[in-house]
């Protein structure tokens, strides 16, 4: 094999590992969620009224929850986070409210609380950025994200003492 053919099997590796969640041509429009009752339609998934013809199958997010693969980890720190605990739980409660209603397949897949600090496990990248930069904007303190496997997934960190 020459050296082009290796090239451009590299690439076709590459673009089937594109984000197997989020694959459109996976489902037939309109397509409903069996689990959560989202509807595929139009190219996006929504909360309209499905019609009663309809394909069935597991939106991005409850696949995601059932194989706990979380797109955005959000880990929040600092004494801060201990005085404020309930507040701060509230604004995140909020911030995915507000995003999954815009967005079906933007949520929240687990809460986890261990030694003072929050792990926040989203469905998707959007909703993780959203509530990160949210704290930051109510409370100020430290905040970054970084993207890793080209987009697919976020990591926000919020910490104030
Ligand atoms: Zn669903």
């Amino acid at each position: 094999m020459d050296k082009g053919t290796y090239g451009r099997r590299d690439r076709l590796v590459k673009e089937k590992r594109h984000d197997p969640y989020m694959e459109r041509e996976k489902w037939p429009d309109p397509t409903l969620c069996t689990e959560c009752g989202a509807l595929f339609t139009g190219g996006r998934w929504t909360w309209q009224r499905p019609p009663e013809k309809v394909n069935r199958a597991l939106c991005p997010a409850c696949q995601r929850t059932r194989d706990r693969l979380p797109a955005g980890t959000i880990e929040l720190s600092g004494d801060f986070l201990q005085d404020q605990r309930d507040e701060i739980m509230n604004l995140i409660k909020n911030q995915e409210k507000m995003e999954k209603t815009e967005r079906p397949v933007e949520r929240i897949m687990e809460i986890k609380e261990e030694n003072g600090k929050l792990t926040i496990l989203t469905t998707g990248i959007h909703v993780a950025r959203r509530i990160g930069e949210a704290i930051f904007r109510a409370y100020q303190g430290e905040f970054d994200f970084s993207y890793g496997d080209g987009e697919k997934t976020i990591q926000v960190r919020w910490h104030r003492d």
